[in-house]
């Protein structure tokens, strides 16, 4: 791991002074983690296009970041609030970790110190609407356009620098919504869901909200990782999250835009997936085209119309596939009579087909509650003599409500027998339909 590390380094570094140059504040690695020697510190920094990709999160979408395994990159949404938000940087501050947060408009205004805060760290800095409404699935466009628009103005407003903010967007509750989508994406704003979250908005312990992260993470391999830094328990569940996450393994991956002077990072489609299809993925194993060396290259001549032993004056070119079909026309038998026999009671049934389907139904429905009357008398009579027979021939799996099944004649129903077909008379087998059943 150290091995490969090296050569990622390297490139990173690259990437790094570049981004230096905007970010502000330089993102470091473990071993230059000042006073922190055992710091998890930051792998890499990714330049991503938003325009390029629109959505990411597999939470909500096809695609999330292209992350190798065991990379990780932490959100932090909701902030900034002082209290929370300062020991949260503090605690990244001291393992070298840059992430992004997403920041709520009303707390940038209330606290426009804390966003600069983020920006001189190094964090990305995007938004995260104005005053969080968890409506963004079914609010008008212009009051979402407005949400955003918000947002966005107090948190650039909070910059001493308005160019750092980065165009990344996450809808208040990831309650999603294509007008919302399209309209972000019409303005070059990335739109972030997330891989997995770790519930610390919800009523639950420090511990359960770090054993969510490292679960969650453990299951996908890689990801987007959805924190909050307004909540304490939050606060309590980091330091032990990040100490977990050095110990199995995982880097922490920085993301910022891609400007004019900082171009994305080289990505191909596919590690845009969570799980790019392999090997063993149907698909990937479907035989490619061979590679055929052809010995003759020389084009063939078109053939002539003589050649087809046609006439082009008065017959079709394509005169055989005609006289075929005519020959089989010629050799199907005439059906049966008795494949056009209607059973009792299913008439209306077939009315269907002209009828719309509740009509036909309510048509069908009528028809077995005559029909139902009529077998009465019949089943009662044979029911007596029947009973035990019945129970014999019951099969496992008949529901006790509907008897009735075990005795349906092989091929007459759906499985829907209804109250009265007991009756083996020809004259009580229904012909079903599945929407008769679901009225019954
Ligand atoms: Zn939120």
């Amino acid at each position: 791991m150290i091995g490969s590390s090296v050569v990622s380094r390297t490139r990173s570094w690259i990437v790094l002074c570049l981004g230096m140059l905007t970010i502000g504040a330089p993102a470091a690695f473990a071993a230059d983690c000042p006073g922190h020697p055992d710091a998890l510190g930051t792998s890499r920094t990714l330049v991503v296009d938003p325009r390029e990709h629109p959505l990411i999160g597999t939470m909500q979408y096809r695609e999330t970041l292209p992350l190798k395994d065991h990379e990780v990159v932490l959100t932090f949404d909701d902030g900034p609030l002082p209290k929370y938000s300062n020991q949260v940087l503090q605690i990244l501050a001291d393992e070298c970790i840059k992430a992004t947060f997403f920041i709520i408009g009303s707390q940038a205004k209330a606290n426009p110190e804390g966003v600069r805060k983020l920006v001189a760290a190094g964090h990305t800095v995007g938004t995260h609407s104005m005053d969080h409404p968890l409506t963004f699935d079914r609010m008008p466009i212009d009051k979402a356009e407005a949400e955003i628009n918000g947002g966005i103005a107090w948190t650039s407003a909070a910059m001493t620098d308005p160019t750092q903010l980065a165009p990344f967007f996450r809808i208040p509750g990831l309650m999603r919504a294509e007008g919302v989508e399209n309209y972000l994406m019409s303005r070059g704003i990335q739109v972030w869901s997330a891989d997995f979250p770790a519930d610390d908005w919800r009523h639950v312990s420090s511990d359960r909200v770090y054993q969510l992260a490292i679960q969650r993470l453990e299951a996908k391999g890689k990801g987007i990782l959805l924190l909050h830094d307004i909540q304490a328990r939050t606060v309590a569940a980091l330091p032990k999250i990040i100490r977990d996450l050095k110990a199995r393994g995982y880097r922490i991956v920085h993301v910022v835009p891609a400007t004019a002077e900082r171009p994305a990072t080289p990505t191909t489609t596919v590690e845009w997936l969570l799980h790019p299809p392999t090997e063993t993925t149907p698909i990937a194993r479907w035989p490619r085209v061979p590679n055929f060396v052809f010995t003759q290259t020389r084009t063939l001549p078109a053939p002539a119309l003589a050649d087809l032993n046609a006439q082009a004056e008065h017959q079709q070119l394509l005169p055989l596939r005609t006289m075929a079909q005519a020959n089989v026309a010629a050799t199907l038998p005439v059906p049966s009579r008795a494949l056009f026999a209607i059973p009792e009671g299913s008439v209306e049934v077939l009315l269907s087909t002209t009828l719309s389907r509740r009509a036909a139904t309510r048509l069908a429905m009528a028809a077995e509650t005559s029909r139902a009357a009529r077998d009465k008398a019949a089943q009662a009579k044979a029911a007596k003599g029947k009973a035990a027979r019945l129970q014999g021939r019951r099969t496992a799996h008949a529901a006790p409500a509907a008897p009735d099944h075990a005795e349906q004649p092989k091929g007459t129903t759906t499985g829907a027998a209804p109250r009265g077909s007991a009756s083996r008379s020809a004259t009580s087998r229904p012909t079903r339909v599945a929407s008769l059943k679901k009225r019954a």
